[in-house]
């Protein structure tokens, strides 16, 4: 049996290294000149290596610490949470030091957030619905949108409550972070190795029939029993590749049910750490909401990087690159409570994720009303497996360990079709 693999994400390559470790022959077919997806490490930036898309571990259990242990890597844990400051206005400040309402609202929009996991079916509306009819007001709902549902690169209104607390439930890998001092991309390519990965293959199009699959791309035409689709939604939004004949009215529904945002980081770096080396996150209602240190006190890393989605992202990325990272500059001098912030950087850019035409967006989230979305899109289609983040309804979506799960379900999904 052969199989084509379409992407080279952490889902992907899960998927090919756990049929090629069963004896299977695999091709993994990747439009990109890398492997990775939206895992990327640029190790030209800083002295260290910073991600440009996915960079924490969020679990103390998920799997992607296995692979960390079996790489032979260490992972870093990060403290972001605990130490979050929030500013209204001036300097960021840590929760302790806000005034008392105030603290006691972001306190309780995270227990809330918790509290989805109890209800037992929670009614499915947005996660802004929820928390007004919990009795957070407006000035609350801001807050909201920041802290919860950009996180999930989505509007608070289009957020799904049920989805949520499947999570919530679903969730095995815990609350600690990680981030990987080699970086993500050095993991993946542990991973990856001795895998047949053909790159600059977009494939545009897929025949597929009881009698296998015909792919087309740039590089070339492939032929497999079957294909294991792992492409991002916003990709199949897109309509790249085309399949003849269509995909069902299940799937063709799910993919147009599930919602893509930007997603959109600003990086910057000085001469020097300007903040103390305890700040680790902080966060405001700006337009450049969320910032936080990827550096490592050890070494004295100088860097700090921005990441908003939904309608931020939209705003910072409908400016050119300069404006976007000024008016990134500007709102990190007011968090700060410094003014020499321009004169002080050294270097900066932007990595738009929904101009990525491989990508197209951040990651996937479900409205309302579409809870069923995520277990049809993972449903396999004759000769046609799906995996990808956004399949991931038993885990975490929006992940790397939730990709890498769903590309094993898919490989074990392959295996018992031999
Ligand atoms: C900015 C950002 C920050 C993130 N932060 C974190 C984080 O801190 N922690 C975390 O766990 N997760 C994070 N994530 C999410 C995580 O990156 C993803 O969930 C995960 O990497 C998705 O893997 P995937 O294999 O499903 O998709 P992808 O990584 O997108 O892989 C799909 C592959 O398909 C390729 N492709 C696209 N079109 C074609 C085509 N036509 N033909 C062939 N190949 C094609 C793409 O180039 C890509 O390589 C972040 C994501 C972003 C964007």
């Amino acid at each position: 049996m052969k199989i084509i693999i379409l992407g080279a994400g952490a889902s992907g390559i899960a998927t090919a290294r756990r049929l090629h470790d069963a004896g299977v022959a695999v091709q993994v077919l990747e439009a990109r000149d890398r492997i990775g997806g939206r895992i990327w490490t640029d190790c030209d930036f800083a002295s260290f290596p910073v991600e440009l898309g996915a960079e924490f571990i969020h679990g103390e259990h998920a799997v992607t610490h296995q692979l960390v242990a079996a790489a032979g890597m260490a992972p870093v844990p990060v403290d972001r949470y605990g130490k979050l400051r929030w500013s209204d206005g001036g300097p960021a400040l840590l929760l302790d030091m806000l005034p008392s309402e105030r603290r006691r609202m972001i306190v309780a929009l995270f227990r809330a957030l918790d509290a989805l996991r109890d209800i037992p079916e929670p009614a499915d509306r947005s996660l802004a619905a929820y928390l007004r009819a919990h009795g957070f007001d407006t000035g609350a709902l801001e807050v909201a949108d920041v802290l919860l549902a950009q996180t999930c690169c989505a509007p608070i209104e289009t957020l799904s409550c049920a989805d949520l607390a499947r999570e919530l439930r679903a969730d095995r890998a815990g609350k600690r972070e990680y981030r990987l001092r080699e970086g993500y991309t050095a993991l993946l390519t542990w991973y990856a190795r001795d895998l047949d990965i053909r790159c600059g293959a977009a494939a545009r199009l897929v025949r597929h029939s009881s009698g296998g699959v015909i792919v087309e791309t740039d590089a070339g035409v492939f032929h497999a029993d079957r294909c294991v689709v792992t492409l991002p939604v916003g990709v199949l939004q897109a309509g790249t590749p085309r399949f003849e004949p269509p995909l069902g009215a299940g799937k063709q529904w799910a993919i147009g049910a599930l919602r893509v945002e930007p997603g959109t980081r600003l990086l910057y770096r000085f001469d020097e750490p300007l903040w103390d080396r305890d700040l680790t996150f902080m966060a405001h209602a700006g337009v450049a909401a969320r910032w936080w240190t990827p550096g490592y006190p050890a070494e004295d890393a100088a860097v700090i990087v921005c990441y908003a989605t939904a309608d931020r992202a939209r705003m910072l990325d409908a400016l050119d690159a300069h404006d976007a990272l000024q008016a990134g500059l500007r709102e990190l001098q007011t968090l700060l409570g410094r003014d020499d912030l321009a004169q002080r950087c050294i270097a900066a850019t932007r990595v738009a994720w929904g101009a990525d035409p491989y990508a197209c967006g951040g990651y996937a989230h479900v409205p309302p009303g579409a809870a069923a979305a995520r277990p049809v899109l993972a449903e396999s289609e004759g000769v046609l497996h799906f995996a990808g983040e956004a399949t991931a309804f038993d885990s975490n979506p929006q992940t790397v360990h939730g990709a890498i799960e769903s590309g094993w379900r898919a490989a074990d999904e392959v295996l018992t079709c031999q």
